[in-house]
């Protein structure tokens, strides 16, 4: 067998299902995270329907080019579910018999008060010389399988049955075949562009040589991925990737509002329960998106108090209190009506703080004057309101979030401001 450091890895999903527009494959995607977690890296991908010439072909591509083949999927009782005959075919060896197994499965049938059908009998059979994986979340065990050079997995369909076989069974095994230690950290911040955040860094990059920083941006949100890898030890690369997020923070400064990976709508919950401040929502363009985000947070009862949807132009004077002659001089989406839906949503709830947004989200409704991603997003705290103009890119649902975001994080940095937790 190859040396650990020069295994090439490829992962196989196996089901005609992910060659149609309506499913993916994310099954690579989990088990691609947990190998560079050892180090490994995926050389190839597969996607291959069940047919029996595509899939054998593919697995003898795989086999001839990567020394690790993970395979998942296929491995149930239907008639189209034939990995393991095709990897049998393809390796030359039979597919034996095991009577335990097939009482597992039975038994697995007796608890739900069920027999088990015909068919479930032909995932009883393993491929010869292979070590059982046990399926604790399903019927379909999975196989380890050593042949000549190569080891070939293979791991049942359905995510829930791949990921608990994985980590119990699989992931223990494969520690022989740790290549390096990797350690990562997600910074995350809001208020800062690609580009700032690009200026901000650029004198940064000579001086961590051994740590790779990945930038991923939305509309929005910025986060910057910081992975080291050592041959040596985990603390070498922990040591190496927490200087670095150190010094990262230093230069962004408030712009960073997380780096244990959390949203922004937690951060901000978290100061406001620390603090027992309470928030009301006035929501116009956003439809209720930025409620939606707070409340996804566990526990936001402690200091959400309530949000109001007020669309039209009379819904903002009935439930806000936002005087007509307001709108009718400024319009709705104005510096003055957000400031207006802020301090009157705060009155009302009786709430320390009053977030609001009105803008516009098009496709249409556009004017030169007001464009489409033209949103005012305001912060009413006691006799204060500070409005906030922006201008957002992107269709109807981007621009959502994009003001979502600035709202909370425009409460984040007063937050912040007031008393550093
Ligand atoms: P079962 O016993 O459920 O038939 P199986 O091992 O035969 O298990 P498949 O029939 O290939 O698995 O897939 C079952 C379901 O698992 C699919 O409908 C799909 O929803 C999901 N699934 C299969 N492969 C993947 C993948 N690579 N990524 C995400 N989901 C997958
Ligand atoms: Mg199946």
């Amino acid at each position: 067998m190859k040396p650990a450091r020069d295994r090439k890895v490829e992962i196989l999903a196996v089901g005609s299902e992910m060659l149609t527009p309506h499913f993916q494959d994310t099954n690579s995607l989990y088990l691609t995270k947990r190998l560079n977690d050892l180090g490994l890296d995926v050389h190839f991908k597969t996607i291959v329907g069940d047919h029996w010439d595509d899939l054998s072909l593919a697995f003898k591509q795989a086999l001839d080019r990567a020394d690790l083949v993970i395979a998942t999927g296929g491995l149930g009782p239907t008639k189209d579910d034939r990995t393991r005959e095709v990897l049998a075919s393809v390796l030359e060896q039979e597919l034996v018999f095991r009577d335990d197994l097939l009482k597992t499965i039975e038994k697995r049938f007796a608890r739900r008060r069920m027999k088990m059908p015909e068919v479930n009998k032909k995932q009883a059979y393993v491929i010869e010389g292979s070590v059982v994986l046990e399926n604790k979340k399903g019927t379909a065990p999975g196989l380890w399988l050593e042949a000549d050079s190569n080891i070939v997995l293979l791991l049942p369909g359905p995510p829930y049955e791949m990921e608990h076989m994985f980590e119990n069974y699989v992931w223990p095994r494969m520690q022989a075949f740790k290549k390096k230690y990797v350690h990562r950290r997600v910074i995350k911040t809001a208020g800062l562009t690609e580009s700032r955040i690009e200026t901000l860094l650029m004198n940064l990059y000579p001086k961590i040589p051994d740590v790779q920083l990945t930038t991923l941006a939305r509309p929005g949100q910025i986060a910057i991925h910081l992975k080291s890898t050592s041959d040596k030890s985990l603390l070498q690369a922990t040591q190496k990737v927490e200087q670095a997020s150190k010094l990262v923070c230093d230069i962004l400064k408030e712009g960073v509002f997380s780096t244990e990976g959390e949203e922004l709508e937690e951060v901000v919950g978290k100061y406001l329960q620390k603090r027992r401040q309470t928030l009301a929502l006035a929501e116009s363009c956003t439809g209720g998106f930025l409620g939606h985000r707070i409340t996804n947070v566990p526990g936001s009862s402690s200091y959400f108090l309530q949000g109001v949807l007020a669309y039209s132009n009379q819904a903002k004077t009935d439930l806000l209190d936002v005087s007509s002659e307001t709108i009718e001089k400024f319009g709705a989406v104005s510096p003055q009506v957000a400031k207006a839906m802020a301090a009157g949503i705060r009155k009302r709830a009786k709430a320390t703080f009053g977030l609001s947004i009105t803008g516009i989200a098009g496709p249409d409704g556009g004017t030169t004057e007001k464009p489409v991603g033209l949103v005012y997003t305001a912060l009413g705290h006691n006799q204060d309101v500070l409005v906030k103009k922006n201008l957002f890119l992107g269709d109807r649902n981007a621009i959502k979030f994009q003001a979502s975001q600035k709202a909370l994080d425009m409460l984040r940095r007063h937050l912040l401001g007031k008393s550093k937790p």
